[in-house]
């Protein structure tokens, strides 16, 4: 009782009765109260930290000791504080009993992190996907076709003929195909310095894309360009240009979520739509819009043998690019420039027109021209 630094003088007052008397109390190392009769230090009252409750610190105020019994020790001294003592001894306890939910809170948040990242957002982008309305879907195509004229292409070359020509073979596909033309508008575009890059690519509205380059590269062969325009609409029948939209802005709320700000959001959702000619389609997608391709070709009397040719065409035209890219790498001065050149790369590096796709395109073929139909041909081929 010696020690005056952890034990106080003031009142004990009994459990459910309406009875008090003088006492001291002093807090041990452990956290523990311990209550004994001012007069003869009789103990009245022990409790370890889970067995007592400290009221509010209030300025001016004893602070008092609440026991579970319903028993309680006012201090007389009004500043009188409790040792941090008890405080401490109760966290570490909590610790003590919890340590295991701690352990597995730590070793999960990563794992949770990942999750969201990896499988929440693109599964919650599929149903965000599904609710965007048409009005956003027109006016972020729009604005994405807008920020890419901006950026990437140069107004077409072409001759009014040539155009006339493509749409007109595009139309007599898309009714043979039993497709709304009118969804599916045809715009021309350069892209590249010299049009050096052949590609369509469809904007989440309908609207199709292609370059000069890639009507001059199947100009031979329009059942091929009809092919690529197919598996165009295919992304846009699937709603993938939506859905990846749609998961670069939810990826990018996630991450400011996490971070705890959302500053700069609003400037990373207008960007989203420009990520889908950069960062291009998952694999999966690509299938599906292969797929689609090869069944509405097959719809229109065709085979899968015109998506083939088509991917051959366009990889002869990439790998050439792909050289003259690389060879600039020592010469500035050539016919791109350094940041252009640097998203051509990038571009061909996440598009690969790969052999598997082709081979995949010819053996259903293949097998169509033997009489099967293109669901079995798929399913053989796999
Ligand atoms: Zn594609």
């Amino acid at each position: 009782m010696s020690d005056g630094l952890t034990a106080v003088r003031g009142v004990f007052q009994f459990a459910a009765a309406a009875r008090s008397t003088a006492a001291v109390a002093r807090s041990d190392d452990t956290g523990a109260i311990q209550v004994l009769q001012q007069q003869d230090n009789a103990g009245l009252h022990y409790a370890s930290p889970e067995q007592f409750d400290l009221a509010a610190a209030i300025p001016g105020l004893p602070q008092e000791v609440l026991f579970a019994d319903g028993s309680r020790f006012i201090p007389d001294d009004p500043n009188w504080r409790w040792p941090s003592a008890a405080l401490r001894s109760r966290w570490l306890e909590w610790l003590e009993n919890h340590w295991l939910a701690i352990l597995a809170a730590a070793l999960l948040v990563p794992f949770v992190t990942a999750w969201t990242l990896v499988k929440g957002v693109p599964m919650l982008s599929v149903v965000v996907a599904d609710h965007v309305p048409e009005v956003v879907i027109k006016s972020s195509s729009s604005g994405t076709l807008d920020t890419l004229d901006a950026t990437l292409f140069s107004p077409s070359t072409l001759s009014k003929q040539q155009r006339l020509a493509v749409n007109q073979q595009w139309l007599q596909l898309a009714e043979r195909a039993g497709l709304e033309a009118q969804r599916y508008q045809l715009t021309f575009r350069q892209w590249g310095d010299d049009d050096a890059v052949a590609n369509a690519f469809a904007l989440p509205d309908g609207t199709l894309v292609l370059t000069d380059r890639l009507v001059h590269l199947m100009q031979d062969d329009p059942d091929a360009l009809n092919a690529v325009l197919l598996h165009e609409v295919g992304h846009v029948y699937h709603r993938h240009g939506i859905e990846m939209m749609a998961q670069s802005a939810t990826m990018s709320l996630a991450i400011a979520m996490m971070l705890g700000s959302v500053d700069g959001i609003a400037d990373v959702m207008l960007g989203a739509g420009v990520g889908l000619v950069q960062n291009g389609f998952s694999r999966d997608m690509e299938r599906e819009a292969d797929l689609y391709a090869f069944r509405k070709l097959a719809d229109s009397g065709r085979d899968a043998n015109d998506l083939a040719r088509a991917m051959l065409l366009l990889q002869g035209n990439n790998r050439e690019l792909e050289a003259t890219a690389a060879s600039e790498d020592t010469d500035n001065s050539g016919w791109l420039e350094e940041s252009n050149r640097q998203q051509l790369m990038e571009y061909l590096s996440t598009h690969p027109m790969t052999n598997e796709r082709i081979e995949l395109a010819r053996s259903i073929a293949h097998c169509q021209q033997e009489g099967g139909s293109w669901r079995q041909c798929y399913q053989q081929a796999q």
